[in-house]
């Protein structure tokens, strides 16, 4: 029977298209279905848009995590020099500040070495200079370069890097449900409002909030990892763009804040609000903004006030079920699937959109036994990311 494609990807956000770059990059078929209107509409639009190592997880002893999300972030300055670029980060330290200057001093060393990028200190005569940051027991301030992009463009410029090599992309398409067998699934859909049927050797659920959802809907019944979603909100403000992303400790819960430059305003964000609403209705809540708000307001003079918020946005985190606080818990990405001799579903939980590339690699690497020999073998780490 010959079967229509090699892989049906589920979820056109960050990590479904770099899912298909990956694929197509060796020569396999391969099916994208995406629910709404455009790739990266959901979570990958709705991020940080930071392309970073992510400093804080060195508190954390993620450093496996943060080594690879730079070397990540060094390949798309290199591929996608357009979306993604450097941008001096500030992180001001105060003497009542969670976080020592020692301390600081201390997780920036190791960043550097990752980065193979410096860091310094501002000296005092220049704080002036901080886009009206607040000055009042402060002690230090340093400086050091992580990247910013937009998330969403760079979802649509993986995308069509995969559509390039050839790799169809249905948008505005539903994935109602799928049947295993041992060696396909077929895949039912709804597209246009007309239903359509389809055989892929495998399927790879990367659906982001919905990944239980989407497994929900495959028989025979596939395991799953039990998870917590929790919100991130951002706001956006009436205000000129800073010079730089400032990296803040919230003045409530000593959380990391980030105030960044974002088209012609400043974004402030993000938060970590259990969420347990439905999923069509994805927003940053009141108490979000007024923290984000007021963690601003603590640090910036002049201050902002509500008229000043021109947007706000928000986004899931998947994270697996655990008593912790989010913000403490670890966020490397899981590859789940059920541990038989002819598995066909492959689920993607959690991620960061800076390492997508490096993602879509382990989880080739996972899957490549249960496919034919791949046709060909371009390296998606030199893959240019034109438009
Ligand atoms: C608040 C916040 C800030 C973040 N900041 C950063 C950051 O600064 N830097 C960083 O590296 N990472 C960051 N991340 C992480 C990163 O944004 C996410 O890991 C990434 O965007 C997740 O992408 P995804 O493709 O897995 O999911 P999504 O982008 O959510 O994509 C899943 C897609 O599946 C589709 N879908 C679902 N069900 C179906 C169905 N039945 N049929 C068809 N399509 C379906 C959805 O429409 C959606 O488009 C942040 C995350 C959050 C929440």
């Amino acid at each position: 029977m010959a079967i229509d494609y090699d892989l049906l990807i589920i979820g056109g956000g960050i990590h479904g298209a770099a899912c298909a770059q990956a694929a197509s990059a060796k020569g396999y078929s391969v099916l994208l279905l995406e629910q709404f209107e455009k790739p990266g509409l959901a979570t990958s639009s709705k991020s940080s848009k930071l392309i970073h190592g992510g400093l804080r997880y060195l508190e954390t002893g993620q450093f496996k995590l943060v080594y690879e999300c730079l070397q990540e972030r060094k390949y798309l300055l290199h591929n996608a020099p357009h979306l993604v670029k450097l941008v001096p980060f500030y992180i001001p330290v105060f003497k009542n500040s969670l976080r020592s200057s020692l301390i600081i001093r201390a997780g920036l060393s190791i960043y550097s070495l990752f980065s193979k990028k410096p860091f310094k200190t501002i000296s005092r005569k220049k704080w002036h200079q901080l886009d009206g940051l607040n000055t009042n027991d402060l002690v230090t301030v340093f400086q050091y370069y992580d990247a910013q992009t937009d998330d969403q463009q760079l979802t649509e410029a993986v995308m069509n890097s995969a559509q390039e090599m050839g790799a169809i992309v249905y948008t505005n398409t539903v994935f109602d449900k799928a049947e295993c067998q041992q060696n396909y699934c077929t895949a039912h859909f709804t597209r246009d409002n007309k239903q359509q049927i389809i055989t892929s050797r495998l399927i790879i659920n990367t659906s982001g909030p919905w990944v239980n959802h989407v497994l929900e809907k495959i028989t025979p019944e596939q395991s799953h990892i039990d998870i917590d979603l929790v919100l991130g909100s951002h706001i956006i403000i009436n205000k000129k763009p800073a010079q730089g992303i400032y990296y803040l400790e919230s003045p409530h819960d000593q959380r990391a804040v980030f105030v960044m430059p974002w088209q012609d305003k400043t974004m402030i964000g993000t938060t970590e609000t259990d969420f347990t609403d439905s999923l069509d209705h994805i927003e940053a809540p009141k108490p979000d903004i007024e923290y984000l708000l007021s963690t601003y307001n603590h640090y910036f003079n002049p201050r902002a006030s509500e008229q000043d918020i021109t947007d706000s946005f928000a986004g899931l985190r998947v994270l697996p079920k655990a008593s912790t606080s989010a913000f403490a818990r670890p966020r490397d990405t899981i590859i789940h699937y059920d541990k038989t001799d002819t598995p066909r579903v492959f689920s993607l939980y959690g991620g960061k959109l800076t390492a997508n590339r490096a993602t879509a690699h382990h989880l080739m690497k996972i899957i490549q036994p249960f496919l034919p020999q791949p046709t060909q073998d371009i390296d998606t780490r030199f893959i240019s990311l034109t438009k």
